[in-house]
C-alpha cells in the first residue's frame, strides 16, 4: 500500500491577486534574471534570441532546435542539447533557464491515481492529478492558484485566488508529468534537416504514442480556466504544437463553470473539447452551488454551449453533476435536466460524479442507489451519463476537482469567505 498521508493545505492565501513587477509578458520571471524558455512558442524563443545577440537566421535556427529540445523530448539542460554546438550551450544556459514547476509533495494512490502538490518559482502552490484508467490516462492540470469562484462543492472554491498560473506554468505541468512518468522519447535526438549543427553525431530519439501512460489532459484543476483565458490557451496551443508536445485537441477538454462570454472565443481560438460544470437545473439551486449562475444563467449557459464552435455528436459537450444529497438528485432533477438538453438540442453527455465531502463541507454525497435512480432516467432519454467512479479517495483526489486535504476552516469562516466572494461577483 503506498504512502496515503494527506497532503497539507498551501499556507496563507493572499486576498488579492499578488502584483508582478517587471513582468515580460509572457515570460515567466526568475528573481535571477534569467529567463524561463518553458512557455514560449518558437517565434517568441527566436525573438529572446536575437535580443540577446544572434543574428536573425542563427536565432531562427536556434529557436527550432531550443523548441525540439524543450517540448518534443523534454530535456532540462541545455548541455543535452547535442545537435547544438558546445560552446554555444553555456551562452543559453547563462541567460535562459528550462522550467519546471517545483514538486513539494507526491502522493500515490492505491488505485494508481497520482497526485502532486507544485510550487511556482515565486512560491505559490498549487496542484496536478493523473487518473490512470485502462484505456487512457488523464491529466488534470490547474490554471489558477486558488479561484476567485466560490462553487459550493469545491474545496478549492474556499481559497482566495492568489494569480493566475502563467503559460509556463500551466505547460509545465504537462511536462512534470512526463517527467514523472518516463513518457518523453529515448535516444540522443537531432532534429531532422538540421543535422548540421549535430557535432556529437547522435540519431533522432523514437517518439512514438503508442502505448503512452498520458494520454488525456482536462483543465478542470485548481481555478476557472476562462478567468485566465490567454495563458491557458497559449499553454494548450503548446501542447497541441505538432513540432512539440503534439497532443490532439481531441484529446483535450476544458472545463468551465460557465463563463459564458468565453465559451465561443474557447471554440475559437483553442479548440477543444468543452466541459461544463452544471451540477444543478434550477435557477435557485444553481445559484447556490455553482455562483457564477447568478451572473450567466442556466439558459444563456445552455444556449452558449449550444452555438459552441466545433461541438457535435462525435465531439460531445461533458455536462458534470455533481450528486448532492436531497439539493440536485431527484427525479425530477433528472427530468429537468433532459428537458433542458432536449430543448437545447445539445450533442452532450452527462458525468455523474459522487460528491466527495471534506471537513467542512456544506453537502453530502447522494446514496449509490439515488445516483443509480438519477442515471437511468438520463439513460432511459438516450442521453449517455455514466456514474464517474471515485478515483484516489485515500490522496483526497476524486470528484473532478483537485482538491487540497481540508485546512480545518469553521463554517463560520467558510460562511464569511462565501460572502465575500458573492459580493465580488456581485
Ligand atoms: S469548481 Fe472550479 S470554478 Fe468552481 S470554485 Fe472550484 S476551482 Fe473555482
Amino acid at each position: 500500500m503506498p504512502d496515503t498521508k494527506l497532503m497539507q493545505i498551501p499556507g496563507h492565501i493572499d486576498p488579492v491577486p499578488v502584483p508582478r513587477p517587471g513582468l515580460v509578458e509572457g515570460v515567466t520571471p526568475r528573481e535571477d534574471g534569467r529567463v524561463d524558455l518553458i512557455g514560449l512558442p518558437k517565434k517568441r524563443i527566436a525573438e529572446l534570441f536575437e535580443t540577446a545577440g544572434l543574428d536573425a537566421r542563427a536565432a531562427k535556427l536556434r529557436a527550432k532546435q531550443v523548441f525540439h529540445w524543450l517540448y518534443h523530448r523534454g530535456v532540462i539542460d541545455f548541455e543535452a542539447m547535442t545537435d547544438i554546438a558546445k560552446a554555444m550551450r553555456p551562452w543559453l544556459a547563462a541567460r535562459f533557464v528550462i522550467g519546471r514547476p517545483e514538486i513539494v509533495e507526491a502522493q500515490h494512490s492505491s488505485d494508481g491515481t497520482r497526485k502532486w502538490l507544485l510550487r511556482t518559482a515565486d512560491g505559490h502552490d498549487f496542484e496536478m492529478v493523473f487518473i490512470p484508467d485502462a484505456d487512457r490516462g488523464t491529466l488534470c492540470v490547474s490554471s489558477q492558484v486558488g479561484c476567485t469562484l466560490n462553487c459550493r462543492f469545491c474545496h478549492t472554491g474556499t481559497m482566495r485566488l492568489v494569480r493566475n498560473l502563467t503559460t509556463g506554468e500551466i505547460v509545465g505541468q504537462v511536462m512534470l508529468a512526463r517527467d514523472a512518468l518516463g513518457e518523453w522519447p529515448k535516444g540522443g535526438g537531432t532534429m531532422a534537416g538540421l543535422d548540421d549543427f549535430d557535432e556529437d553525431g547522435e540519431d533522432g530519439g523514437s517518439y512514438s504514442s503508442d502505448g503512452r501512460l498520458l494520454t488525456n489532459i482536462v483543465m478542470m484543476g485548481m481555478g476557472e480556466p476562462l478567468y485566465n483565458f490567454d495563458n491557458v490557451r497559449d499553454a494548450l496551443r503548446l501542447v497541441m504544437d505538432g513540432d512539440g508536445l503534439a497532443l490532439s485537441k481531441r484529446r483535450i477538454t476544458l472545463s468551465t463553470s460557465g463563463v459564458v462570454p468565453r465559451m465561443a472565443q474557447c471554440g475559437e481560438e483553442i479548440g477543444v473539447n468543452l466541459a461544463v460544470s452544471l451540477h444543478a437545473v434550477t435557477k435557485e439551486v444553481r445559484d447556490e452551488i455553482v455562483p457564477i449562475n447568478k451572473k450567466y444563467g442556466i439558459e444563456e449557459l445552455l444556449q452558449a454551449c449550444a452555438d459552441y464552435p466545433g461541438a457535435s455528436n462525435a465531439r460531445r459537450i461533458t455536462f458534470e453533476y455533481v450528486m448532492l444529497k436531497d439539493r440536485n438528485d431527484s427525479d425530477e432533477d433528472a427530468r429537468e435536466l433532459v428537458r433542458l438538453i432536449k430543448r437545447y438540442k445539445l450533442p452532450a453527455k452527462v458525468n455523474l460524479i459522487p460528491f466527495n465531502p471534506w471537513p467542512g463541507a456544506p453537502y453530502e454525497c447522494s446514496s449509490p442507489e439515488r445516483v443509480r435512480a438519477f442515471s437511468d432516467i438520463v439513460f432511459a432519454a438516450g442521453i449517455s451519463a455514466p456514474v464517474r467512479t471515485p478515483r484516489g479517495r485515500d490522496i483526497d483526489a476524486a470528484c473532478g476537482q483537485l482538491k487540497t486535504a481540508a485546512e480545518k476552516k469553521s463554517r463560520a469562516e467558510l460562511e464569511r469567505l462565501y460572502a465575500e466572494k458573492e459580493k465580488a461577483l456581485g
